[in-house]
């Protein structure tokens, strides 16, 4: 007797849904955000199109950041894109220890 291998995956997808609050940005808090950037890109300020921007936590989620207009911003996706990758590889990337100078030989 065997198990169709799909209902795991499920289980887990809808026991993460109990965290606190919403990732994404509800619609009244992205027409805040929109209002208050007056329909352009936090970034490069350019103009915005409904259903081209991207909505952004200014602390991200996953340190802690609610979803709501004062923690969110909207970008273009050109800048939302690079500001992801740069996230990441600062998060990828350890903290640099200052190289030594001092010989080796004297201890
Ligand atoms: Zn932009």
């Amino acid at each position: 007797m065997s198990f169709p291998k799909i209902v795991a995956p499920k289980l887990f997808a809808t026991s993460k849904s109990k965290k606190k609050g919403k990732r994404n940005f509800s619609t009244p808090v992205k027409g805040k955000i929109w209002d208050r950037q007056r329909g352009r890109c936090d970034e490069c300020d350019k103009e915005l199109k409904h259903d081209q921007v991207d909505f952004d936590h200014i602390k991200p989620w996953s340190e802690g950041g609610p979803s709501t207009a004062e923690n969110g911003r909207a970008l273009c996706s050109g800048c939302h894109a690079k500001i992801s990758r740069k996230q990441n590889s600062e998060r990828a990337a350890k903290p640099k220890k200052p190289k030594s100078t001092w010989p080796k030989l004297f201890g």
